[in-house]
């Protein structure tokens, strides 16, 4: 490679102007280059190539925390040598895994006794803890099949055709149907009435979710459970209830803590939360939670000796860094209760001036639900000139990163855009962002449409090259249309 051999011994004592020597020719992509070059030069040209990232605190995309006190960042850094695994060489971490799992099983109200130790596993995020939810169902429903001497060769879970792509990846990767009941216009998440009717003998469990990713909206897992709970009198099965509560299992129980969604309802056997979420801690860790040990297959754990004591693990991953289980820790003894709550509502608030701002625009349809997690969805009224996709594409110019994205079967026809509201989006930036897309409207409309004209009707085209005009109109609103994927929501 050419970047180290441009660089003449003379070169490397000359210090003032270090890294632009190496950034002469093109920085390596493919191969690992020849030579070394000196720290300074390497920390400089990947921090220039960074900076064009987009700014994470200005990521209106994702749930995931961009910011944390100074304090639990010096203990994320002091500790990011820390292999998790090591639990024999770490048991103080291990006890944090152990003590964040005690206080999240209840806090989702866990049938536990005051000091009894809850049934659960710290996991990299949302998405390994439903791998592992859905692997003790797979294996619960296979176990109690053989046990009746019946088939187990085809189970299935169902689910909303709104569920986030971990759900799907679960049921490529380990082999179950995916039952998904469609959404409809109005009406964007799981349908608890379709749902139980799509439930069958082979059914591992129905999983509902607490804040769906696309509108925030809860999805109403109490009527599931009473529902399912006469289903199961009727059959005989014992269909259970998975929660996805990756973004809502911090939002409900300090908002709304009357509302049932959690171990409370008897067929919910296991939640999700993404600690990296509404967990307040930096992206890589989430958790998994059962409500009994018996809802974990004893064959699923492993145990690791350590200090002489049993230490069981359940999880898809080996090695993993200590700094998220610390963080979680950190945030929930520095917050407790009375912090979460706080902080939950001032995002909510947050929230309902944005939701306020953009409807006294005139301009957008509010998709979000003022009960669920604090995000705002919305979409335009009058699509005739100018779409969703566009508005997200302007926002950029004003650093804003705000996705647009179409709604999953049967609601595809629907573009939202979607801000979720996090911990440090202050007020402040609320209103700036309600002013900002007023000025990219005010843009928008002063540009011609960038929407090719939608095909005219077959039937009132008649000359063959009108024909060929439409067909090629066609292709162009087709591929316009199948351009704007779904992207960057998470
Ligand atoms: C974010 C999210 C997930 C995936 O969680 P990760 O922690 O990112 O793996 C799963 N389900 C829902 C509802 C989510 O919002």
């Amino acid at each position: 490679m050419v970047l180290s051999k441009a660089v003449s011994e003379s070169d490397m004592s000359v210090h003032s102007t270090f890294a632009s020597r190496y950034v002469r020719a093109s920085l390596p992509r493919y191969r690992m280059p020849e030579n070394s070059i000196p720290k300074e030069a390497a920390y400089q040209i990947i921090n220039d190539e960074l900076m064009l990232d987009g700014n994470p605190r200005l990521n209106l995309a994702s749930f995931v925390t961009t910011w944390m006190e100074p304090e639990c960042d010096k203990l994320i850094m002091a500790a990011i040598n820390k292999n998790y695994v090591d639990m024999d060489e770490y048991p103080v971490t291990t006890e944090l895994q152990n003590r964040c799992v005690n206080m999240i099983a209840h806090l989702f109200n866990a049938p536990l006794g005051e000091s009894e130790t809850a049934v659960g596993v710290g996991t990299v995020g949302s998405s390994e803890a439903i791998m592992l939810a859905g692997l003790a169902f797979k294996r619960r429903w296979q176990n109690k099949r053989k046990a009746e001497g019946k088939p187990f060769d085809k189970p299935n879970i169902v689910t909303g055709a709104n569920v986030q792509v971990c759900w799907e990846k679960f049921a490529r990767y380990f082999e179950v149907e995916l039952r998904e009941v469609k959404l409809r216009d109005g009406y964007y998440v799981m349908d608890p009435e379709k749902a139980v009717e799509m439930v069958d003998e082979n059914t591992i469990c129905v999983a509902a979710i607490l804040g769906s990713t696309l509108n925030g909206e809860f999805e109403d897992v109490k009527l599931l459970n009473d529902l399912l709970e006469v289903k199961n009198r009727e059959t005989g099965w014992e269909t259970p209830i998975h929660v996805d509560a990756a973004s809502g299992g911090f939002i409900a129980p300090f908002l709304y803590p009357e509302l049932e969604w959690d171990f409370r309802l008897p067929w919910v056997k296991s939640i999700n939360v993404s600690g990296h979420k509404y967990g307040l801690v930096y992206a890589g860790i989430g958790w998994c939670i059962w409500r009994n040990k018996e809802d974990l297959p004893e064959e699923l754990i492993f145990h690791i000796n350590y200090l002489g004591a049993d230490q069981p693990t359940f999880t898809l991953n080996f090695s993993k860094g200590s700094s998220q289980v610390i963080a979680q820790y950190y945030q929930l003894i520095r917050h407790g209760f009375e912090g979460y709550r706080n902080i939950m509502e001032n995002c909510h608030e947050n929230a309902m001036v944005l939701k306020e701002g953009l409807e006294k625009t005139g301009r957008f349809n509010i998709v979000s639900k003022d009960e669920g997690v604090p995000l705002v969805a919305f979409s335009l009224k009058d699509r005739s000139r100018h779409d969703e996709f566009e508005i997200s594409d302007m926002l950029r110019r004003f650093g804003w990163i705000v996705p647009a994205y179409t709604m999953p079967p049967d609601a595809q026809h629907v573009t939202v855009l979607r801000v979720v509201i996090r911990e440090e989006f202050s007020r402040t930036l609320a209103e700036r962002l309600v002013l900002d897309i007023e000025k990219v409207m005010y843009q928008l409309d002063a540009l011609p449409s960038r929407l090719p004209p939608p095909p005219p009707p077959a039937l009132l085209v008649k000359k063959k090259s009108e024909l060929e005009t439409q067909r090629s109109v066609t292709e162009a609103w087709k591929k316009f249309v199948l351009a704007k994927k779904t992207n960057g929501v998470c």
